[in-house]
């Protein structure tokens, strides 16, 4: 197969001129070129013309040829092998079985690859099945009332299943882990748009029955899914690791234990440092979300493009270097979806955003956040991170006014730096409501004098940004894991052997299809330990 890239075409071209454009571009006869298939499909919007740019793999007649011709064009390559292989088979008699601790897409994809060379693993996941923790999430949302065990972070799925499902990374994936993570997605009930367009999203919706389907086939290879199992302790001789403790006072022995915990697992990262597991503080970000009519996005993205069905929702990214040496940035974008209360906690307020497939809801939302780092912002160890997340979040609930309603503030009146007492054009999604106040009242001084700054910059890219009533709601605290449980090449953390650290809460991974691929990294590196290589 030969590989072709930057096929540039128009907006609203037919199958058919695309088939020409192969041919033509190859200067091959139509004959000769038995089939194609789109790799990657993505927009370019450059001198005010939208167009389709596509990656094409082609199987054509006399390739060589080809090749010989085309020497020296980056455009044409071999197709490369984007298969997955395993790295092992599991003995037929197994002596033990692999824990993976956590289910959410790291958890996932490490029980699931496990699960698919034979190992049988034992997931052990301290929130619900994803059905009824999806009517938990809901009991905060709609009537304040937080689960702390089953909510958007915690249960099956992990804290992506409540998300806009955005699908991709910028991650260095030569070995194209992300494509088996895609395939396995698609398996399950992912459209297969995700396998080929540049940006792909699958939405809430989806993802729920994906997760169980996922479920089944762990299952179905032998593995087990143990939900309401909250890990509390290791068990350890010496260096190693031997099994873990349960909350209910219950024991699950295994020599090789993934930890798959998500960035909101406090409680555990606790008990990790009690137990000596190395752990080092790491840079995150912290903010509000911010919140336009997806109208004007759209029209500041797309132009006389905006409505197109190919186009869908604008999605824009953002980043700005503010004077005081802070990186101001779009989070998580959100098109056509909604702000949401995110806390795992008793009287902490968190936002995240999420979306359905459809991402028709009125407004856009995303995380406007800024860098802070362990050494200046909250020294003092692994766990320095934590405190000051709480203490954003604890504040954010009591300016909110209690009952998880968030602090809220138009976006004129914070650069105005004046209190906001009502809302404007912009109605806000987040539920179970919003106060309207002073944000610079909570978020730390370098925070607010980094977004001021960062506002005209960000409107002169996306026209309209600098609305006066777009609705910033607050605390975005969870950008990402405060701190790194680090491992070594073999996968296991630096001083407890059998102790796989992975995914977003071990600072491995940022986002559910660089948690998948890492959760795949963590089985192959789970395979070989058991396989004695
Ligand atoms: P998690 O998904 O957090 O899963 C960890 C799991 O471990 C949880 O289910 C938890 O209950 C369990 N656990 C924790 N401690 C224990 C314990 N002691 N015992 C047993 N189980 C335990 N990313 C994207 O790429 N695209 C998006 O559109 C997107 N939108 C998001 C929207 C929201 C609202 C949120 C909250 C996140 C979003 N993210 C998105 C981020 C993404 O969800 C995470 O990066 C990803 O889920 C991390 O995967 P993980 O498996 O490492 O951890």
């Amino acid at each position: 197969m030969l590989r072709i890239s930057e096929l540039k075409l128009p907006l609203d071209h037919t199958p058919e001129e695309l088939a020409d454009a192969v041919a033509g571009f190859l200067k091959a006869p139509a004959d000769d070129v038995r089939g194609f298939t789109v790799f990657k499909r993505s927009y370019d919007a450059r001198k005010g013309v939208m167009s389709l740019v596509y990656i094409i793999d082609v199987d054509v007649a006399n390739e060589d040829k080809l090749f010989a011709r085309f020497k020296g064009d980056r455009r044409v390559m071999p197709t490369p092998d984007t298969n997955y292989y395993y790295v092992g088979q599991a003995p037929a008699e197994l002596k033990q079985r692999p824990v993976v601790v956590g289910f959410g897409p790291c958890g996932i994809f490490a029980a699931l690859i496990l699960a698919q060379m034979g190992f049988k693993p034992i997931v052990l996941e301290r929130g619900k099945e994803v059905r009824q923790r999806t009517k938990d999430t809901w009991g905060l949302w709609r009537k304040s009332e937080l689960n702390t065990e089953s909510n958007v972070q915690y249960g099956e799925g992990g804290a992506g299943t409540f998300s806009d499902g955005k699908l991709y990374s910028q991650i260095k994936d030569p070995r194209h882990l992300g494509r088996k993570v895609l395939t396995e997605f698609v398996k399950a009930g992912a459209p297969e748009e995700i396998l080929y367009l540049a940006r792909p999203h699958i939405g809430t919706f989806r993802l729920v029955s994906m997760v169980e389907n996922m479920r089944a086939e762990i299952i179905e290879l032998g593995g087990e899914i143990r939900f309401e199992q909250r890990v509390d302790d290791l068990i350890l001789d010496g260096d190693r690791v031997r099994g873990v403790k349960l909350a209910d006072g219950g024991e699950v022995l295994s020599d090789h234990v993934v930890l798959a915990l998500g960035h909101s697992a406090r409680d555990t990262f606790q008990m990790l440092e009690k137990r000596g597991v190395y752990m080092e503080a790491k840079p995150f970000s912290v903010g509000v979300r911010i919140e336009h009519p997806q109208s004007l996005i759209d029209a500041a993205r797309w132009g006389k493009y905006a409505g197109h069905p190919l186009l869908g929702a604008a999605d824009y990214k953002l980043v700005h270097h503010a004077g005081n040496g802070r990186a101001v940035y779009s989070f998580c974008m959100c098109p056509g979806g909604t702000v949401v209360a995110a806390t795992s906690e008793e009287k902490r307020v968190v936002t995240n955003g999420m979306s359905q497939y459809s991402r028709n809801e009125r407004n856009a939302n995303s995380g406007f956040v800024v860098s802070i780092s362990p050494e200046v912002d909250y020294p003092g160890g692994p766990l320095a991170g934590l405190d000051f997340q709480r203490e954003l979040e604890s504040k954010a609930y009591e300016l909110g006014g209690g009952d998880y309603f968030a602090p809220a503030q138009l976006l004129g009146d914070f650069m105005a730096g004046k209190a906001s007492t009502q809302l404007g054009s912009v109605e806000p999604s987040y539920k179970p409501g919003v106060t309207m106040t002073d944000l610079a009242r909570i978020l730390p001084d370098f925070c607010v004098e980094a977004m001021r700054e960062a506002i005209p910059h960000f409107a002169r890219q996306i026209r309209g940004y600098d609305l006066h009533d777009a609705v910033l709601t607050g605390l975005e605290t969870r950008t990402s894991s405060p701190l790194r449980i680090t491992r070594g090449d073999d996968g296991q953390s630096l001083n407890v052997k059998g102790l796989f650290p992975a995914g977003e809460g071990a600072g491995y991974a940022g986002g559910i299809l660089s948690a998948g691929v890492d959760g795949i990294k963590v089985a192959e590196a789970v395979a070989k330990a058991m396989l004695g290589r």
